[in-house]
């Protein structure tokens, strides 16, 4: 049974701490492929202004190009509309319907988990990887074991990652305040925002 990573996310813009978590994910888990998936439009960040949709989507195809192990799927673009991760799994689902499913998030995502539409439905159809990520520590996690059940809970693994406090409004922040963002981000990513 094949193993897929999917790695969902707003990418405004993506940077080393997606791309070193997609990799840890990937050796950890044997993972085939990991497929960043840029959302249209996160529910969660409703009312924020969010760079514009081909933008992300370019620079999340740039990011990935030198690891012949990623991919960038446009379904939530193409899908329009709110972004939610239960379609999306869906999505894979009946495309790859042998593969065994694995969402990655950080440490922050996980724990909203339980705020996502239809999250019982979703334990259902994959296995979750967690990472860490500073400032969101996992031991927080525990605190899903009851709302989740035993069952779901197990379906969320956790991974170290090297710890890269880097996020992509930091970045933004940066960029507007005229600061270097520099070895945060790719090099093609950031010559496609000073573009
Ligand atoms: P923003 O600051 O705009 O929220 P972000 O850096 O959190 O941006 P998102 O696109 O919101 O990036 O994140 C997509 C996914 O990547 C989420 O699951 C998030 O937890 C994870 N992620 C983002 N940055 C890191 C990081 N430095 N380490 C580990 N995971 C991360
Ligand atoms: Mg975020």
């Amino acid at each position: 049974m094949k193993a897929l990573g999917i790695m969902g996310g707003t990418f405004d813009p993506i940077h080393y701490g997606h791309l070193v978590t997609a990799e840890a994910a990937r050796y950890a888990f044997g993972l085939e492929r990991v497929i960043f998936v840029p959302a249209a439009h996160p529910p969660h960040k409703e009312g924020r202004r969010i760079s514009l949709t081909n933008d992300r989507y370019l620079m999340t195809v740039l990011a990935t190009m030198t690891n012949p192990a990623f991919e960038v799927s446009q379904v939530e673009i193409e899908r329009g509309g709110p972004s939610y991760t239960i379609e999306t799994m869906r999505h894979f689902r009946s495309r790859h319907p042998e593969a065994d499913l694995h969402f990655i998030t950080g440490g922050d995502a996980i724990l909203e988990i339980c705020t996502w539409e239809q999250s019982p439905d979703l334990f259902k159809m994959c296995q979750f990887i967690a990472a860490t990520r500073p400032g969101y520590p996992l031991g927080a996690l525990e605190g899903l074991r009851e709302t989740l059940g035993d069952a779901a809970f197990r379906r969320i693994h956790r991974l170290e990652v090297p710890a890269l406090a880097i996020s992509s409004s930091e970045i933004r922040r940066r960029v507007a305040a005229g600061q270097p963002v520099k070895y945060l981000l790719p090099e093609s990513v950031e010559n496609y925002i000073t573009k």
